[in-house]
Formats: C-alpha cells, sequence, structure tokens
C-alpha cells in the first residue's frame, strides 16, 4: 500500500499524488459503501493498492483535518483571505464575515492578503495593524507591480492553501503570479465555468514548492447561515482571554451584566470595529437561521 493526496477528481477517477508521481485510481468496490457521507474529494490523504498497469485502487480514506463543501475539498493547512487595497475598496464588514468564515472552517492558518497596494498606500495601514495585533499575518502585495509577490511566495511554500475572497480583488491574477505555471490550469477552470452554471464546480489541488494551491474560490460570504450563534464568539480570537470572566455563562457580549468582553472593548483591549463587527454579525447569522 503507498500513502497519497487526492488532487483532482473527475467522475469515478481519482489523482493522487503519492511520493512515486501522479497515480489514476479507482475506488475500491466495497469501500465505496463505507465511504463518509461526502465521499473521497480532493485534499483527502488515501492508501492505495499500485497495479501492475501502473493505476491504483484506493482501499482506505485518512483520517480527514477540515472540510470545504462548496466545491469540496478536505485537509487545507491555510486559508489566504484576500482582498484589494482599492477597486473594489476593502470592505472591513466583509473582511470580517470571511474572517469568521475561516476561524469556523477549522483551517489552521489564516493569513490576510490586501492586493492593489499600487493602487492605495495610505489609510488602510493603521486598520490592518489592528488585525496584526490580534495575530492574523498581513501580506500587501500588487499582482500588477509585483511588489510582495516574494512575501506571498514563502507563505505559500509547503501548505495546502486557497485563495477566498471577494471577486475582483485579484485572486487569479495573484494566482497567476505566484506561479506561472499555473496559467494553464486555471485557463482550464474557466473553461469549466463558461460551460454553463449548472456544471458542478470541482477544485483541484495545484502542486506548488512541497505544497498545494487549490485552484477554486475556499468559501463565499453565503455559508453564515450554517454558523451557531453560540459558536460565533469563538471566531473572535482577540474576545477568548475575556470570556471565561463574564458573569454569566454563556455570555453573548451583548446585553448581558457583568460582560468581560465589554469590559475589554471600554479598555480598548478589543478594538470597537471589531466588537461593531462581532454584533453586526451575530445579527446576521440570527436573520439566516431564521430565513432558513
Ligand atoms: P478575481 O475575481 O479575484 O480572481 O480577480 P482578477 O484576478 O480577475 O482581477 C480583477 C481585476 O483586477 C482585473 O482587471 C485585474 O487586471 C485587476 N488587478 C488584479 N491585481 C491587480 C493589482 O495588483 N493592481 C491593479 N491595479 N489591478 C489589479
Ligand atoms: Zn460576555
Amino acid at each position: 500500500m503507498v500513502e497519497g493526496r487526492v488532487i483532482k477528481a473527475y467522475n469515478s477517477f481519482f489523482y493522487v499524488m503519492t511520493e512515486a508521481g501522479l497515480v489514476s485510481c479507482k475506488l475500491r468496490g466495497k469501500f465505496k459503501k463505507r465511504r463518509q457521507s461526502t465521499g473521497v474529494v480532493p485534499g483527502d490523504r488515501v492508501a492505495i493498492e499500485l497495479l501492475p498497469d501502473g493505476t491504483g485502487v484506493i482501499e482506505q480514506q485518512l483520517p480527514r483535518v477540515n472540510l470545504l463543501r462548496r466545491p469540496a475539498v478536505a485537509n487545507l493547512t491555510q486559508v489566504i483571505l484576500t482582498f484589494a487595497a482599492a477597486a473594489p475598496d476593502l470592505h472591513p464588514l466583509l473582511l470580517n464575515r470571511f474572517l469568521v468564515l475561516a476561524e469556523w472552517s477549522g483551517i489552521p492558518k489564516i493569513v490576510i492578503c490586501v492586493n492593489k497596494m499600487d493602487l492605495h498606500e495610505g489609510p488602510w495601514q493603521d486598520f490592518l495593524r489592528d488585525y496584526e495585533t490580534i495575530g492574523y499575518p498581513v501580506v500587501r502585495v500588487s499582482a500588477q507591480t509585483g511588489q510582495g509577490i516574494d512575501v506571498l511566495r514563502s507563505r505559500l511554500r509547503g501548505e495546502v492553501s486557497v485563495f477566498a475572497g471577494p471577486s475582483g480583488v485579484g485572486k487569479s491574477s495573484l494566482l497567476n503570479q505566484v506561479n506561472p505555471a499555473l496559467t494553464l490550469a486555471t485557463g482550464h477552470v474557466s473553461e469549466k465555468i463558461k460551460r454553463g452554471r449548472h456544471t458542478t464546480r470541482v477544485a483541484e489541488l495545484l502542486p506548488y514548492e512541497g505544497g498545494y494551491i487549490v485552484d477554486t474560490p475556499g468559501f463565499s460570504a453565503m455559508e453564515m447561515a450554517e454558523l451557531q450563534v453560540t459558536d460565533l464568539p469563538h471566531y473572535f480570537p482577540e474576545f477568548r482571554p475575556y470570556e471565561g470572566a463574564c458573569r454569566f455563562s454563556p455570555c453573548s457580549h451583548t446585553h448581558e451584566p457583568g460582560c468581560a468582553v465589554k469590559a475589554a472593548v471600554e479598555e480598548r483591549s478589543i478594538t470597537r470595529e471589531r466588537y461593531d463587527a462581532y454584533e453586526q454579525i451575530l445579527q446576521e447569522v440570527k436573520e439566516a437561521q431564521m430565513l432558513a
């Protein structure tokens, strides 16, 4: 048996990257019945049996660390939340929504990437420093001038990364910048999109310097409805040191007396901007759940 990672799945074929190279595999019949409800998806680690003809059979699906569903991709190690400094302007609340989704997804590393720095340098610096203080690395880049691309490249090395963020911020441009060899693959994806919106989007892992880059956006703000209201505070890492000190447990950190999170906002240990984003997103999650 050989272990590997599924980097692409089409119909009943799975392309598994192993130490010996890429192997085209099918699923073992009896395994299909026992598989997890989502089946084997790109990113999954699997054990395969190599056949004499050079193809393989997937015998076992190894445990997953995390799973994104639209499109399905497993075992991401990093999400690059991509925004633009201008055109479209960085939208603080949208950034916070994406941060919440990223925290919720269980992907261990979250990086904020601000593209189009060639258009706009100034006003976001103080804003972004607040996020660095929380612990989110911020990479400032321009796909156009190449500024900061080496920093982005070093962040991608050895990781399994996905670029998420609103459309038009330059995700495809950045993908092409970090590795021109990806151009072919992204072109291939737009072919799939052109075939019509009824075509199911599939994710593909593109090998990149000891790791992979996923060729589809990780998630969209549409997924907020799936969050649990009571979990929301956990997705604001800077709230964590205070939560245990709230008088009530659980505490929504809104109307309760003796709330340590609100006290931290008054003391400016938590920024007003992030707390307001929390309240706003809490409201949105509640509304989404009433509609669902
Ligand atoms: P995506 O929707 O996030 O994949 O964004 P695209 O990569 O398609 O880029 C959207 C538009 O922004 C295109 O017209 C790009 O040429 C432009 N663009 C991308 N990166 C930069 C940049 O760093 N600076 C400037 N000025 N424009 C950029
Ligand atoms: Zn509280």
